[in-house]
């Protein structure tokens, strides 16, 4: 993801770009897999660390990232590619392989609508699979 692209991405999602925030969007974007705070933290080494967990709570609250919970407890960060602020159409299926320990993005499986109860309103879904990945089944 380019300059441009980065800048536009947390504009539009409300957020004033500054260049630790675009750094850190270029990062989430290059990843291959959703990344925990101290993998992201690695990234972009030049930023301090107390400043990549304040915008990391930004992303958060303008819904510029997804949060989700691996397979061994750890929260993982994604870029959210939905364009809409606040309504979410890129909620995917992730896969957690037991053996490598890797979280991967299944973006084509849309997550199972839940016909939920009355009163209860649905603000994210965590839908985690566990097994074993191509790569460790050969
Ligand atoms: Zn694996
Ligand atoms: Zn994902």
């Amino acid at each position: 993801m380019d300059e441009a692209k980065s800048i536009e991405m947390l504009l539009e999602h409300g957020i004033r770009p500054t260049a630790n925030r675009i750094t850190m969007v270029k990062a989430l974007a290059l990843a291959e897999h959703p990344l925990t705070m101290t993998e992201l933290e690695d990234l972009v080494d030049t930023i301090d660390k107390s400043n990549v967990f304040r915008a990391l709570s930004l992303f958060r609250e303008h819904h510029l990232v997804h949060v989700l919970q691996d397979g061994a407890d750890a929260v993982r960060y994604e870029l959210c590619h939905s364009h809409e602020n606040g309504h979410d159409d890129d909620i995917h299926v992730h896969f957690y392989c037991e053996r490598c320990g890797q979280t991967f993005c299944l973006n084509e499986i849309a997550v199972p609508r839940v016909a939920l109860p009355e009163g209860y309103h649905l603000h994210t879904i965590n839908y985690l699979i566990k097994g074993v990945c191509p790569k460790c089944r050969d």
